[in-house]
């Protein structure tokens, strides 16, 4: 039976036959047994499904990971320790030196140092596109060795609003996958794999979990986009893996397994960047009350941004649900129900002005978080992204004065009042 995402948020992936546990249950165990050598050996070759060693997987991160599959629509899912180890998995699976990516510029600080400078050093290069360009623009950006486009669904912390459908469009025109981080938004609002994307990430760290309790991520992968009809392009998957006895990933798991089979199978064996089973549960706590988290987080953010938006002491502010907002058809097109509780604005005064608001605010925390139940203030251009020079920062849309501001789920007229009177002190 098929379930709408409320139900799938509760039910999904994990159904207990008689007896069993009702709820995930935490398997914290390394190991697995087995009766004979060879009935193990037979996991080490990829020719049985099982488990032998949590480095690679365990039941119940597979069971969260199945739950979260089943959210943004994809095929298969695997759980890691971060959203930064996601973001590397998704795009290390695909892409080797001498390859090439494109992103865009408005993304996650440390998903844009992982780019621009980690991933650099090992011989990928990526070209930086305004999640704002043409379709002709995006085509320039295309070489000879590209092997995806990277984006977010709305970008932390600048809230742009990417046109998924063109920029998936464009990739697949050129025999590449859309990849996109959809921490902001998760599945409650939107689900890019309806728009196109071929392959989706999230840090769960945020709304998935909810609660700031649990460090995470998470890749699913849609199982539409075709490897094979672009073999050489994307050899790791398409040709023999002489590190399980020649088997080759969409020969032997489908287009539906095989990238997710190949990063577990491959990367978590040699990376070991998987999710804890305690952790994977404390995720699946956060993921059952998402879809009613998630309206309450954007009714709130609503109000607060309206009383922003008409605030003498406030310079600008960015938030998609504003009528007058750049992205508010875009937020309209992709997420009708509500985009998300994050809005950023600048207040008069720069630097300093932000310095002094956010220390005057009692209820909002000044933390290095986002996205989850207590509403918390951050200042980008000196904690996030400081590692950023001018320029850098004005690419990645951050200006010296913006606040980001993550708006909780307390009562809307407590956040409004904590934020009236640090403007006005
Ligand atoms: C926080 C964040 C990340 C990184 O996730 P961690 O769980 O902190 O490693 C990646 N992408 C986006 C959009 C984020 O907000």
């Amino acid at each position: 039976m098929s379930y709408k995402i409320e139900t799938n948020c509760i039910q999904a992936g994990y159904t207990p036959k008689s007896g069993e546990p009702r709820v995930i249950p935490i398997i914290q165990s390394t190991t697995f047994k087995y009766e004979t050598g060879e009935e193990m050996g037979k996991l080490f070759d990829l020719e049985a499904e099982g488990y032998f060693y949590s480095r690679l997987q365990n039941p119940t991160c597979d069971m969260v990971a199945a739950k979260i599959a089943t959210l943004e629509g994809g095929s298969a899912a695997m759980l890691t320790s971060s959203g930064q180890a996601a973001n590397f998995i998704a795009v290390f699976n695909i892409c080797s030196c001498g390859d090439h990516i494109i992103s865009s510029s408005q993304i996650y600080g440390g998903t844009f140092n992982l780019f621009s400078v980690t991933m650099k050093k090992m011989g990928i290069e990526v070209t930086f596109v305004s999640p704002d360009c043409t379709e002709e623009e995006l085509n320039a950006a295309f070489k000879e060795n590209t092997k995806l486009v990277f984006g977010e669904t709305i970008s932390n912390p600048s809230l742009c609003v990417l046109d998924i459908e063109m920029f998936a469009k464009t990739a697949h025109a050129h025999g590449v996958p859309l990849m996109i981080d959809n921490t902001f938004a998760t599945p409650v609002n939107c689900r890019p794999i309806e728009w196109g994307a071929d392959i989706v990430t999230h840090s769960t760290t945020k709304y998935m979990d909810g609660h700031a309790g649990t460090v995470g991520g998470v890749i699913v992968d849609s199982g539409k986009f075709d490897w094979d009809a672009h073999a050489e392009k994307y050899p790791g998957l398409t040709t023999p893996d002489d590190s399980y006895h020649g088997v080759v990933y969409t020969k032997k798991f489908g287009l539906e397994k095989a990238y997710i089979t190949k990063a577990t199978a491959q990367l978590m064996r040699d990376f070991g960047c998987g999710q804890a089973p305690m952790n994977a549960y404390m995720i699946n706590l956060g993921l059952e009350s998402l879809h009613v988290r998630m309206p309450r987080h954007c009714e709130n953010a609503q109000k607060v941004a309206e009383f922003l938006e008409n605030h003498p002491n406030v310079s600008w502010i960015n938030y998609c649900g504003l009528k007058g907002n750049k992205y508010y058809d875009l937020a309209q097109k992709y997420m009708p129900n509500g985009s998300c509780g994050v809005i950023s604005f600048g207040v008069k005064g720069g630097k300093e002005g932000a310095s002094k608001f956010m220390s005057r605010l009692q209820l909002a925390a000044i933390v290095t978080h986002v996205a989850d139940a207590r509403t918390c203030v951050l200042h980008p251009a000196t904690t996030t992204h400081r590692q950023m020079n001018d320029e850098e920062l004005i690419e990645a849309g951050v200006t010296a004065d913006l606040i980001r501001l993550s708006v909780g789920i307390e009562n809307a007229d407590d956040i409004i009042a904590d934020i009236k009177q640090a403007l006005e002190g």
